[in-house]
This record gives structure tokens, sequence and C-alpha cells, in this order.
């Protein structure tokens, strides 16, 4: 009997259960909640209302909050918003310091939606906002539960989707404000989560995120498959313009994007359209990238297959 219980412990050591465990059924309730506020595009109900959610459940998890006001005249109604991106900072006097980001703003228009009589409606953004929302805040109460290894800054951009299409500089306000006037110290590295809830999910490596940062876009990629996870895709894809570019350009952080932008497939699409819903994400989704998150910040040292 003895024998047995000590090998059984071996094994677990052997199998690093140790680490903590993305819970996708709670991450997907996150992607709800936020669904349940509604539209948060600017100046919304939705957006205050889920503005004020995100900064609650910072302040039950995170070690510090940071919130960063801002204000920009947007190029198509041509309003002005106050905008806020908000930082929740998880073991902030580490040595090495990470973002894992994500923007917390939904489209105002469903301007890509094929009728036109929708395309002045503001989408739900369940995908486009809402997914990477989703597992930033389950990965704060994990950090808040398992004290991380490394310091790990969850950035809750605002103004990303608010931009003119084709003008790149109109889109990642809160991105660029952030890497214009770094609130806090400069990270080592920012690994962006955009689109990530798509139930057909597949993720290539985004083009600029692999000119950024081939070292990191391998390691997570080799992390993927080693940890089973069968929506990253090993090959370079299309080049989207996100908010790790504002990140790379202007503050010179080194920094990726997980995206999947063939929202459901590459025979449709529901990005910038009114099918942008729950109904079209899934846990499971969710899941892989979170997955992949939590072994990157608490296994960082641990031995993977080359
Ligand atoms: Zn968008």
């Amino acid at each position: 009997m003895r024998i047995i219980i000590i090998t059984l412990l071996f094994g677990m050591i052997g199998c690093q259960s140790n680490f903590p465990r993305f819970d996708k059924d709670n991450a997907f309730q996150y992607l709800l909640d936020q669904c349940d506020f509604g539209p948060r595009n600017p100046g919304s109900d939705g957006y205050y209302a889920c503005r004020q959610f995100i900064i609650e459940e910072l302040e039950a998890y995170a070690d510090d909050i940071v919130l960063q006001d801002f204000r920009y005249r947007e190029q198509v109604d041509h309003k002005t918003y106050d905008f806020q991106n908000i930082i929740g900072r998880f073991n902030p006097d580490a040595d090495f310091q990470t973002i894992i980001s994500a923007h917390w703003d939904t489209r105002p228009w469903a301007d890509r939606d094929p009728e036109k009589r929708n395309r002045r409606t503001p989408i739900m953004g369940a995908n486009d906002g809402a997914s990477g929302v989703a597992v930033l805040l389950e990965l704060a109460r994990i950090l808040a539960e398992n004290p991380a290894p490394i310091g790990v800054n969850l950035v809750f951009f605002d103004a990303e989707d608010l931009g003119s299409p084709g003008l790149n500089e109109t889109y990642c306000q809160g991105s660029r404000y952030f890497a214009k006037h770094l609130p806090i110290p400069r990270p080592d590295e920012a690994i962006n989560l955009d689109m990530v809830g798509d139930k057909q999910l597949t993720l290539p490596i985004e083009r600029y995120s692999y000119d950024f940062h081939p070292d990191l876009v391998r390691d997570l990629w080799d992390r993927a498959k080693d940890l089973g996870l069968d929506a990253f895709s090993g090959k370079i894809d299309y080049a989207i313009y996100d908010d790790h570019v504002p990140l790379y350009e202007i503050a010179g952080i080194p920094a990726i994007d997980i995206i999947d932008f063939k929202y459901p497939n590459p025979y449709a699409n529901f990005h910038h359209t009114i099918d942008d819903v729950a109904e079209n994400c899934s846990a499971k989704s969710l899941d892989q990238v979170g997955r992949l998150m939590v072994d990157y910040i608490y296994n960082r040292g641990g031995e993977r297959e080359e």
C-alpha cells in the first residue's frame, strides 16, 4: 500500500499537476457577463457597466490597479470620448514582468454586416472584445489564488475598435496612449489576446508577431503542441494591425498577438457584424488560450520537449 502511495505522489510531481487549472466554464461566464451589459461601445450604458465590473473583479484579485485616463476624438462620427485603460498588476516587484492584454471596448458600428440597415448598430462583441477580457479575468482569479513566479500585468485596453476602415492609426487608441505614456515600469514582453472565443477556433501565427518577437512565438506555439491544444496551427498567416503593434512600434516592447481573424471560418464572416454573439463562441475555445497562458505564467522554467 505504502509503495503505491509514494509512486502516485511521484507521478503527480512528474505530471506537474500542481499547476493551477484554467476553469473554462468560469471564463465563459465572464464572456456572458459582459454580453449581459449589452454592447460596450464608448459612451453606452454597457460601456460604463462593464468598466465598473472589470475594476471590481480586479479589486478582488489584483495586487495593484492602475487606471489610465485619456481623451480621443474618433474619425467616423467625430465624437470625443473620455477613455480608460485598466491595469491589474500581480507580483509587481518580480524581476521579469509581462503583459497579457485584451481590448474591452466594442465596435460602435456593425459596418461589415451583410444587411445595410444593421451597419450603424453597435456590435455585441462576444468574440471581438469579450473573449479576451474573459480569459484575462479568469487569469486574475487564478493569479490571486496561486502567486505567480513572474510579474503579470493584465491590461484591458480601451478604444481599440472605433477606427475608420483602412486607417490603421485610428484604431488601437488605448494601446497607443499606453505605449506613449507607460503607466507601469516597462515590461519585458507582451501577449495580446483578441477574438479567441470563436467556436471554430484556429490560431495561426500572426505575421507581425513573428517579426516582433519570434522567440516568444516559437515558445508559445511549441508549448501549445506539448499541451495538445489543437487550435494552434504552426503556419504563419495574415498580418493584423492590433494592440501589439503600438506596444512594439512606440514603446519598443516585444509584443505578439494571439488572434483568430477568420470568424467563424474562411467562408463566412461574423467580424464587425451583428452575428458576433455568445452563441458563436465557446468555453472550449477560451480554454485553449487560457491553458496556454497558465502554462506560460507558471511553467516558464519548466522542461519542455524541443
Ligand atoms: Zn474589432
